[in-house]
């Protein structure tokens, strides 16, 4: 890691063991995707190479909820879906951590349905909400940073009766709508 070059051969390092399990936790945070929708394909561009989610020991999506530990809902969830998203998540290790990405899974989006669940925070608990339609890729590193950074602070927050408390951090987009390119004329001829 370079660290071995960094420092004198015959050094000491003394830190407590909270911190280093806090620093190896946010380093290899493991995403369970859960992608319904269009979110996903910016789940997807969150990991190649453009963006290249490794950078923070996050690259490694699992399909087996036993083998990760933050859940990204990226889409809509439907009513007939969400007994799934509910197993999965209870099969997830200790601690896991919940990302709702996008508006579909916040709040249901557009979709304003019998049919499509407004808001998986209902049935499961979230920590981060990622704003946009899709968010870009930054917005979801942003989400993740949120829980490292969380996880290195705090390690794993939990009310005064010992119970795991959801994050409930909402970012701020940070999208600013730029001018057309060019004007736009309607009914002319
Ligand atoms: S928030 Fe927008 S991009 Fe994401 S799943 Fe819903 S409609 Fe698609």
């Amino acid at each position: 890691m370079g660290l071995e070059t960094a420092l004198p051969s015959d050094s000491v390092l003394t830190t407590s063991l909270q911190r280093v399990v806090n620093w190896a936790r946010r380093s290899s945070v493991w995403p369970m995707p859960f992608a319904t929708a269009c979110c996903g394909i910016e789940l997807m561009a969150t990991a190649c190479s453009r963006f290249d989610l490794a950078r923070f020991g996050a690259e490694v999506m699992r399909f087996s909820p036993r083998q990760a530990d933050l859940m990204i809902v990226a889409g809509r969830v439907s009513v007939k879906t969400l007994p799934v998203l509910q197993r999965i998540y209870e099969q997830m290790a200790e601690p896991k951590w919940v990302i709702s990405m996008g508006a579909c899974a916040s709040t249901g989006g557009v979709f304003d349905t019998y049919a499509v669940v407004q808001g998986v925070d209902q049935f499961i608990p979230v920590d981060v909400y990622v704003p946009g339609c899709p968010p870009r890729p930054e917005m979801l590193i942003e989400g993740i940073m949120a829980i490292q950074r969380i996880i290195d602070e705090e390690g794993i927050p939990r009310d005064p009766s010992g119970h795991r408390r959801p994050l409930n951090i909402a970012l701020s987009p940070n999208y600013e709508p730029r001018a057309q390119p060019l004007p736009v004329t309607i009914g002319a001829t």
